[in-house]
Parts: C-alpha cells; sequence; structure tokens
C-alpha cells in the first residue's frame, strides 16, 4: 500500500465550520482517494509517522474550486461574442450553428486545461452529449456533474423564428432528447470512481414543452438525479412562458411542482428580488454567473437575496464566448465586486463569503457536499495549493489581520495554482497539468477554431453578425 501523504507546512483552510476554517501550523493527511486527517502539524506527525511528505510552504492550501455551470465547447469561440446586444442571435449564433463535433470536442479540452490550471477541481459541464465529452473527463481525472441539453426546438434551432412569436417548439424533438439524456444518464452516473455525476438539464422552461418537464421531473425523481436548468435567463424566456402559459418562470415552475431541492437553478437574470426568494425558500439551489451575465446582460442577478432566504448559491463561469474565460478566481472577485457596487455598500459579499461558494457550498447546492469543498476526514481528497509568494499576493500576513483569504479573492488570477489534486492523484504540479497534452491541447483548439471560422465566413448569414461593425471601425 502506498504511504499517506502528509501535506504540511502550508496556510490550512479547511473551509469546515461557518467562516473558512483556518488552522494554523495545519497539515493534511490524503490516504488513497480520501482525506484521512486533518490538524496540527505536529499531532498529524504523531499520528501518521510513515508516511510521504508534499511541502507546501509559502503556499495556501483549500479545497478544489467548483465550477457548477459552464459550456466547455463554447472555450473554441473565446472572445467572438461579446460588448453586443442580443448575444444570443446576434453574435453567439452565426459561430454556434457552424460547431463540428471535432470543434466542439476541442473547446471542451481546452476549457477542462485551462480550468483545471486555475484550481478547478469539479466541473458542472451543460451541452449536448458529444462522443469523447464524459470520456475527457474521466481521462482528465477530474469531478465532473455532467448535464446532457434537452431541448425542443426542431432542426435548426430558432432559425426563422421571429421576435415576438412563440418558438416553434416540437414534442417528439424533446422526447428524443430525454431519452438521450437518460442514455447518458445510465451509462455515466457514478462512473470513474464516482468522480462522474450526471443531471438532466431542460436548456429553459421556455425551449421545452411543459410535459416535457413534468417528464424530466418524474425521471429526476425515479433515478435520483438533479435537474440543472437556465431559470428566467433573458427577458426572451420571460416573455416565451407569458405568451404560452400567463405566468413568468418561477410561477410556472412552482405551478407544475419543479420548485423543490433537486432544482439547481441557474442565472436567475430576469428574477426580481421576491422571485428568488422564493425559488430559495422552495430549497432549490442558485448558480450565479456573475461574468458571463454581467458581459452579456450587463445585469447582477439576486445572488444576495437568495441567500438571505436561505438558499445555497454556487458559482459558475457559462461559457468563453461572452466570459472569455472559465476562471473561478475571477468569478469570485467579479461577485464580490459587481454585489458591493449594485448595493453601494462594501460589506456586501465578503472574500470569505465568495469564497465558501466557491468551495463548500458550491458542493453542497451540487449535491456533492459529503463528498466535496471541505478539507475533512472521509471527505474527497480535492484540493490545491495556490502559490503566495508571487509579487501579487506578497506580503503575506498572520496577524493582526490575516491577509490572505482576501488576497486570494481580489488579487490572484489563478495562474498562482501550484498543485491540483484530485480523490488524491495529483493532476496539476508546479503549474503544470499532468493528465492534460497542453501543448497539443492548445494546438488543436486553434485548428478546428480557424477551419470554424472558414465555414462561419462561407454562410451569408453572418453579415448579421453586431461585431462585425466593430471590426469595421477599427475597434477589435
Ligand atoms: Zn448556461
Amino acid at each position: 500500500m502506498t504511504k499517506p501523504i502528509l501535506i504540511h507546512g502550508g496556510h490550512l483552510f479547511t473551509m469546515q465550520g461557518s467562516g473558512v476554517g483556518y488552522i494554523e501550523d495545519g497539515a493534511v493527511v490524503v490516504t488513497g482517494s480520501e482525506i484521512a486527517a486533518v490538524g496540527p502539524e505536529t499531532d498529524m506527525r504523531l499520528q501518521f509517522p510513515n508516511h510521504q511528505a508534499l511541502d507546501a510552504t509559502g503556499c495556501a492550501v483549500l479545497p478544489g474550486l467548483i465550477d457548477a455551470h459552464m459550456h466547455t465547447p463554447l472555450a473554441i469561440l473565446r472572445g467572438v461574442a461579446q460588448d453586443v446586444a442580443h448575444w444570443m442571435q446576434k453574435a453567439l449564433a452565426p459561430y454556434s450553428r457552424h460547431l463540428s463535433r471535432d470543434a466542439a470536442l476541442a473547446g471542451v479540452k481546452l476549457n477542462v486545461l485551462e480550468a483545471l490550471r486555475a484550481g478547478t477541481t469539479t466541473f458542472g459541464d451543460y451541452t449536448n452529449p458529444i462522443p469523447g465529452w464524459a470520456e475527457t473527463y474521466a481521462d482528465a481525472g477530474v469531478r465532473a456533474v455532467l448535464t446532457p441539453t434537452i431541448n425542443a426546438l426542431p432542426p435548426g434551432g430558432m432559425a426563422g423564428w421571429l421576435l415576438g412569436d412563440l418558438y416553434p417548439l416540437d414534442k417528439e424533438t424533446g422526447d428524443q432528447a430525454i431519452d438521450k439524456a437518460v442514455r447518458f444518464g445510465r451509462d455515466w452516473h457514478g462512473a470513474a470512481d464516482g468522480r462522474i455525476q450526471v443531471m438532466l438539464g431542460p436548456q429553459g422552461a421556455d425551449m421545452v414543452l411543459r410535459e416535457h418537464l413534468l417528464e424530466i421531473k418524474r425521471i429526476a425523481e425515479r433515478e435520483g438525479w438533479m435537474i440543472h436548468m437556465h431559470v428566467a435567463q433573458g427577458d426572451r424566456e420571460m416573455e416565451q412562458l407569458q405568451m404560452r402559459y400567463g405566468h413568468r418562470t418561477p410561477e410556472l415552475l412552482a405551478d407544475i411542482g419543479l420548485l423543490d431541492a433537486q432544482l439547481l437553478a441557474v442565472h436567475l437574470t430576469e428574477a426580481s428580488d421576491v422571485e428568488a426568494a422564493r425559488i430559495a425558500r422552495s430549497g432549490a439551489h442558485m448558480v450565479l454567473c456573475s461574468g458571463s451575465i454581467g458581459i452579456i446582460d450587463g445585469v447582477v442577478p439576486p445572488a444576495q437575496a437568495f441567500r438571505e432566504a436561505g438558499g445555497l448559491v454556487a458559482l459558475g463561469s457559462d461559457q468563453a464566448s461572452g466570459n472569455n474565460c472559465n476562471n473561478i478566481f475571477n468569478e469570485m472577485k467579479l461577485t464580490a465586486l459587481f454585489n458591493k457596487i449594485r448595493y453601494r455598500d462594501p460589506t456586501r459579499m465578503p472574500a470569505w463569503e465568495v469564497l465558501r461558494m466557491a468551495t463548500v457550498e458550491g458542493a453542497q447546492a451540487l449535491g456533492l457536499g459529503d463528498r466535496v469543498g471541505r478539507l475533512a476526514p472521509g471527505m474527497q481528497a480535492d484540493l490545491i495549493l495556490v502559490d503566495l509568494g508571487q509579487p501579487n499576493l506578497s506580503p503575506v500576513l498572520a496577524s493582526p489581520v490575516r491577509n490572505i483569504v482576501p488576497n486570494l479573492v481580489y488579487a490572484a488570477s489563478g495562474h498562482e495554482v501550484r498543485t491540483v489534486m484530485v480523490a488524491g492523484r495529483i493532476l496539476v504540479d508546479d503549474g503544470e497539468a499532468l493528465t492534460l497534452n497542453a501543448d497539443a491541447v492548445m494546438q488543436e483548439a486553434q485548428v478546428q477554431a480557424r477551419e470554424l471560422a472558414v465555414r462561419v465566413a462561407k454562410d451569408p448569414d453572418h453579415r448579421q453578425m453586431a461585431l462585425l461593425d466593430a471590426m469595421r471601425a477599427g475597434q477589435l
């Protein structure tokens, strides 16, 4: 049997209790895939005299970061869709409709590489399942909550749909997407030694029929899977639901029995504080994508109201075409800043709170609170070491005020992550990914993105892209 690993010498933030769970001169002991013990280094050395040491001197040691909502194929479209109105129609769709399977998979790998190196250990990915998608996570060694997208938009999606009309939803298309998601779930839920979990993903209450939502809820209850769904994600969704059912999204979901602890509600962009509180009180959880919703919509979603009503909020990076990065350090900082600005109050969303959203509370929101998000005996050994010996994180002070957590949230970029461990296995060492070939991943992404750009440019529809004006004006 391999020896336990003793991680010592670092500043240990366990995220246990109601704060950040700092242990002075603390150490973590990992045996196999689990954390065996956490406590003062002297105690750990006595308890585990026969160990291999991992020296974390000069580092912060904390649980791996949780990114609860991402669309990883879109990493291939980084930077082609932002700073515009009608983001989906006028910026993203002209590209995304030409996304091939190879391009999508290159995006997935690029995204996993980017986020892993920035300390993300749990990936809440939401997309059309393509061959190689789940395998990428299994092979990379990370933890993933995979949600195959379910929608009932006929082939061609919203092409041909006119603003102000109802989308043409199709019963059979939705049924097939549900069947496909269930097959995917049966294949992958609990796979890779339990590192992979599956959720059901209606793309939005406006993008499937009510009967699809009811069927998804029945399956979720039968299989014990959560429902991961965009909720109140835009005025377009609200208009569609008003036209179809005479309800806004939260009312509709309450009406048909979807508002409960099984729901992971993403965005709530258009939800009022009252609606957010209602969703929180139902036991449902929220994913807040501050960067993406800021860039795409210019909105700060009502996470503060959600939390005040007792709800759990996880952070998500959404997509690189309209957030431009998938990095939870970025999300922590933006979340704290945007909420301070929204409420004109510097005490809102302090650093320790957003760090909890990115770790312990994010894990709980994903239903993984008994496995990850905290450093405690019996938990999975998902943790990161962040090198504090960088100009932007120096100096390090322990008293009278410990400055590490504020600096991690407001000054770190994620590039300071030195070591990443998932289920006891080191996946990033000295900043280098061990399970993904970074050069090959980036090269393939470049090739696929160029080919995709050629296909887009040949499509006459691309002329409707809002950013062409910025190109002509010399702004890009
Ligand atoms: Zn999304």
